[in-house]
């Protein structure tokens, strides 16, 4: 299998120009994110990424987790790699120092968890996990519950789960049926969780489930869920651990890819009933479920960028070795060439290459907008802040995801034959990438959420002022020479044109027919993040173009920037105005006899 090397020059360049990171640190609260700092971060993360995580991913992939006699056994190596984790603080990085965290904005623990993700991202669902734990229980936690669970989770001595799947209740959650019964000081929980990721493990000695239930005398649906944190093992006043809680772990799923990631199913009071607390009041769980599980979107997003990066790197190291036919063009008295020298190899690494980079610059700026939405002092530009996190999420968590599969499939083309086989590892990268469109709500529930939630339900309001926000670059891209930048203005002009003529149309559609509507969403939400990509890789070649003129800056990576990004432009911006009639298409698909498929 090919190493992986994080890109910390790309990251670093998106955190600066992307998601204004010295603009960031100035906000009360971020002024840790020093650039010496956050320099050594990334360059001390690539290390563990690279040395330690990487080389485990094969390993994770071929033994998987085991369940044995009751037990969940994590691969080989997996422990260590995860102590390594812990003890080098990697945790912690974007939580409250209150609770022993290190207080550096969310968007630097980003790019550090990105690493984690492509160097293996079966290992690095457990910490998303956790994240999403802390988040959910600082935002909605009791004092005492933030006492007991918050500092092992900041840290990452213990893990976070996060239940909500059921057999009949998967993206319909409203129809979950495990039940919480009022009991002393506390609730007991009965019922099966299954598809629980990192459900069990032998990594930590303890790990603290987030599970939704219903009470008896719960109303229907998701008025009815009530959120509790219900602990592998009791934990003591004093944070000892105390006996075992009433879970079990009854399997673990045979799935497709991240074998290493155990997902189990869960049985809950089999001996009665597994002791539960409340989180918040009764029946608003689901409201305080979808904290963790915005987080856990946008996080999932990155796992995109993630796997197309790996994926990419796998397949640019692969065409530099493999030798393959004289290529177009070559020199008459050449012998064969590496296959990175034809011309169709190397359009499609550009094209991982630009994908990759373009969702990795829309992950990043939602990453620190969310910083924003938390820190800005004024209290009108956080709501604005977050009005823009609210709408980029599901966007961020489809169109990502979306791209991770097509880059890691790209990957094994650029293998030919030795793709489809596992030794090279680009097998491995695709299967993987599979899940991301599927878990954290489908890719389908992600475009509903983006139209009726986020684009219908404020008219319209939250979408017009982010593509007017894009449309402002204009005027600084028309400042700048060359045809690179011409080329890209152009382009991306015509591409915010037919996202805003998209726009406008679904919220006419929707009034007349709603259905209709919702099976253009995902064509909608596809121009959404091709645009909004888009956009970004212009504000990134604008930024090389001026580099350039700087002297001592590193010319091959910002021509380099200049140039992927044009082909982005070329390549993938008139898909917008493409997809226009499969937007309206949606009329079509509800046309059709459901008898006739
Ligand atoms: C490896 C793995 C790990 C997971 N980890 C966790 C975890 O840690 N915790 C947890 O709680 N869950 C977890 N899940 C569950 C996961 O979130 C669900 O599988 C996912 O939400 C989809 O639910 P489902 O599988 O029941 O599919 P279904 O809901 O049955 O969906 C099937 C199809 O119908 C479509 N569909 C369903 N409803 C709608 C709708 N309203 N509108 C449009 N389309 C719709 C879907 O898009 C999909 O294409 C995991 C799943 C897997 C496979």
């Amino acid at each position: 299998m090919i190493p992986y090397t994080p890109p910390v020059a790309d990251m670093r360049f998106v955190l600066n120009e992307i998601a204004g990171l010295a603009d960031l640190a100035t906000l009360p609260g971020c002024e840790a994110a020093s650039p010496d700092l956050v320099d050594a971060i990334l360059d001390e993360a690539a290390k563990l990424a690279r040395d330690v995580l990487a080389p485990l991913n094969r390993v994770g992939d071929q033994e998987g987790s085991r369940l044995e006699n009751g037990v969940v056994r994590t691969p080989t190596g997996f422990k260590e790699a995860y102590r390594a984790y812990v003890d080098g603080g990697w945790n912690a990085l974007p939580f409250d120092e209150a609770h022993g965290g290190q207080g550096l904005p969310f968007v630097v623990a980003t790019a550090v968890l990105e690493m984690w993700n492509s160097a293996n991202l079966a290992f690095a669902l457990c910490p998303l996990l956790t994240v999403g734990a802390v988040e959910l229980l600082q935002a909605h936690g009791s004092d005492a519950q933030k006492d007991l669970y918050l500092g092992k989770l900041v840290s990452g001595e213990w893990t976070g789960t996060m239940n909500l799947t059921e057999p009949q209740a998967g993206s319909d959650v409203g129809a979950l049926r495990t039940r919480a019964v009022r009991a002393d000081g506390h609730y007991l929980i009965t019922g099966q969780k299954i598809f629980i990721t990192y459900g069990d493990h032998d990594m930590t000695p303890n790990i603290v489930h987030l599970v939704l239930a219903r009470l008896p005398d719960a109303p229907p649906g998701t008025r009815g869920i009530s959120l509790f944190v219900v602990p592998k093992f009791m934990v003591n006043p004093d944070g000892s651990l105390g006996e075992r809680n009433d879970i079990r772990a009854v399997s673990l799923e045979h799935k497709i890819g991240i074998h290493a990631s155990p997902t189990a199913v869960l049985a809950y009071g089999d001996g009665g009933g597994a002791v539960g607390y409340l989180i918040g009041e009764e029946n608003r769980g689901m409201e305080y479920m979808f904290t963790m599980m915005n987080n856990a979107r946008l996080n999932v997003g990155l796992q995109g960028v993630a796997i197309g990066e790996r994926a990419y790197q796998q397949a640019r190291d692969f065409a530099r070795m493999r030798i393959q036919g004289k290529p177009l063009g070559a020199a008459r008295s050449a012998g064969p060439l590496p296959i990175i020298h034809h011309p169709d190899v190397r359009r499609m690494l550009l094209g991982m290459k630009a994908q990759t980079e373009a969702s990795r610059a829309l992950a990043y700026y939602v990453a620190a907008a969310l910083d924003r939405a938390r820190h800005e002092p004024d209290p009108a530009k956080r709501a604005d802040q977050q009005a823009l996190v609210d709408l980029l999420i599901p966007v961020v968590k489809a169109w990502s995801t979306d791209l991770g599969c097509e880059i890691a499939s790209t990957g094994v083309q650029i293998h030919g034959g030795m793709g489809f086989i596992e030794e090279t590892g680009a097998g491995q990268h695709y299967r993987d990438s599979r899940i991301l469109p599927i878990y954290e709500g489908t890719n389908g529930v992600q475009a509903m959420d983006l139209l009726g939630r986020k684009v219908l339900r404020d008219n319209g309001t939250a979408a017009r002022a982010f593509i007017a926000g894009m449309r402002a670059l204009d005027t600084d891209l028309a400042a700048e020479h060359g045809d690179d930048l011409a080329t890209i203005r152009s382009l991306l002009t015509g591409a915010i044109d037919a996202l805003a003529e998209a726009t406008e149309g679904l919220i006419a559609a929707s009034a007349e027919d709603p259905a209709a509507a919702a099976a253009g969403s995902v064509a909608y939400l596809r121009v959404f993040g091709t645009v909004a990509g888009g956009w970004l890789m212009a504000k990134g070649a604008l930024a090389a173009q001026q580099a350039l003129r700087r002297p001592g800056t590193d010319a091959r990576f910002n021509e380099a920037k200049l140039v992927t990004a044009r082909y982005y432009a070329e390549q993938y911006l008139p898909g917008a105005a493409a997809l226009l009639p499969a937007i309206a298409g949606g009329r079509t698909v509800m046309a059709f006899d459901l008898e006739a498929f």
